[in-house]
């Protein structure tokens, strides 16, 4: 299993041991342990460098491992010893979409007892939040863009808690603590602004939409 530093540790530099190269319709290098955040929990996969070879994707393998999706492994083979450099202009991203929709999911709750956050998805131009309403809420996308609006100026703090490989949670201030594996911004503030897209419901399912604007 690859050790995922990612959890407790957020490097985008370092250096990783190749446990093994895989060579076939996609070029994988796997790792002992990896700083790179594969996609899961809604949140894309980090990109980078490993050695000279550029990683496009991170991905859970079907076995758990960590695999880092390469255009070409060249010469790299197991045992090398590589430093890797993580894209940070998409890890910012990536935590940014992750982090507003863990504030809209606390927000929304807060303000809208009745709509429970089930799922999210925090992919930049497809972000969306989705809602089981439990009764009917007169819930507004006008309403839900000024309380996420307030909660980034106030510039909440998001606290990163438990143990980083079995309990790890995330919250927001007072806001329901929610388990999870991906990557935040250490406070609201550095979401710096969340377009509400729109507003959806569809089998007893609630959707908010949204985007992160500029920075
Ligand atoms: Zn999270």
């Amino acid at each position: 299993m690859t050790i995922r530093r990612y959890l407790e540790n957020s490097a985008l530099t370092g250096e990783v041991t190749v446990t093994s190269v895989i060579t076939g319709e996609k070029v994988i290098i796997r790792t002992s342990e990896t700083w790179f955040h594969p996609q899961g929990g809604g949140q894309r996969g980090d990109r980078g460098k490993i050695g000279d070879a550029q990683v496009l994707d991170t991905r859970f393998s079907a076995d758990g491992q960590i695999d880092h999706i390469v255009s070409d492994a060249g010469r790299i083979q197991p045992g090398m010893k590589l430093p890797f450099t993580i894209d940070e202009e998409q890890r910012m991203i990536n935590m940014r979409m992750h982090s507003a929709g863990h504030l809209i999911a606390g927000v929304v709750e807060a303000s809208f007892p009745g709509l429970i956050a089930v799922s999210g998805h925090h992919w930049p131009g497809e972000g969306r939040v989705e809602f089981r309403e439990e009764k009917q809420t007169d819930i507004t996308q006008a309403e839900v863009a000024r309380l996420v609006g307030k909660a980034i100026e106030a510039d909440l703090k998001v606290a990163i808690s438990g143990d980083p490989y079995t309990n790890r949670v995330c919250s927001i201030e007072n806001y329901r603590p929610i388990p999870c594996g991906g990557t935040h911004v250490s406070s609201t503030s550095e979401i710096f602004d969340i377009e509400i897209k729109g507003i959806k419901r569809k089998k007893g399912k609630l959707r908010i939409g949204y985007d992160i604007l500029g920075c």
